[in-house]
């Protein structure tokens, strides 16, 4: 059975007013008319975090951001947080249109759960066909990321990206007899502009990736939380920073990273004693 630890994770949201912390019950409770509370209450909601049981997204991210957003409460912006309330969204709404259906081969949302002794790893599919093999999972992003991905994929550097690993680590720890891993990118930027400048043509884009061996997939998990328990992990790597490889900028590090406690977030700072 694993432990809860208490009072980690993302708690709250980051006040538009002051920049200061604010825990998620505050916010729904706020009386200025800044924030729509129920976007936020539909965005927001604390998830805990057990020692020992690690999600298969942080494991395939750096290893400095899985001990900041275990070992540290966090708070985003409103606005940071909206990509990813439109991200769940569109899986709730995929789940609900076709997760009731009766083809027990064909399922959506399905929970992985692995031991890699002494952790535990889980996750959740997307979607798995159990009969062709297939695991997909669904991406709303951007139209860069979404060329990034294709380009990653034609160079034959796909997994080396999160993403490609997250497909990676659901088949080695959930599904190991499937014979094929998909992207599916939703553009949520698609427009005449963003199309031609990417070359993209359409708002959809099914991207395969490559398998690697699950001996791997063990081993990466191992070495990365292990890393993610120093003192001092290593320093997050210029892909995993999301390096725009024409300006030079760190774009996660800019304004997406959950580690806004890092030295190198590029948003506004906070002092985690100020949260009311
Ligand atoms: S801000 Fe950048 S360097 Fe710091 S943890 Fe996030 S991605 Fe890594």
């Amino acid at each position: 059975m694993s432990n809860l630890i208490e009072g980690v994770s993302w708690q709250g949201y980051l006040c538009p007013l002051d920049s200061k912390p604010k825990l998620f019950e505050t916010c729904f409770n706020c009386k200025h008319d800044v924030c729509d509370i129920p976007v936020l209450r539909s965005m927001g909601k604390p998830f805990p975090v057990y020692s020992n049981e690690y999600h298969v997204t942080e494991l395939v991210g750096p290893p400095l951001i899985m001990k900041f957003k275990r070992e540290n409460p966090y708070y985003m912006e409103p606005d940071n947080a909206l990509f990813m309330m439109i991200g769940t969204a569109v899986h709730e709404k995929i789940d609900r249109e076709n997760g009731s259906l009766t083809d027990f081969t064909k399922l959506h949302e399905y929970k992985i759960r692995y031991g890699l002794d002494p952790y535990t790893i889980v996750g959740t599919m997307d979607y798995v066909d159990f009969t062709s093999g297939l695991i997909q999972d669904y991406k709303c992003l951007g139209a860069w990321k979404t060329d990034d991905l294709r380009k990653k994929a034609l160079n034959g550097t796909l997994n080396e990206d999160e993403y490609g690993l997250q497909l990676n680590g659901y088949r080695a720890w959930g599904f190991p007899e499937a014979t094929q891993l998909r992207l599916h990118c939703i553009i949520r930027d698609y427009n005449g502009r963003t199309a031609g400048t990417y070359k993209l043509e359409s708002q959809q884009m099914r991207i395969n990736v490559p398998i690697v061996d699950n001996g791997y997939m063990d081993d990466l998990a191992r070495t990365n939380i292990e890393e993610s328990l120093k003192d001092v992990p290593r320093m997050c790597t210029p892909e995993q920073r999301w390096v725009n490889r024409k300006t030079g900028k760190f774009v996660r590090c800019a304004s997406f990273c959950p580690v806004r406690t890092c030295p190198n977030y590029g948003g506004p700072q906070y002092n985690p004693e100020d949260v009311t």
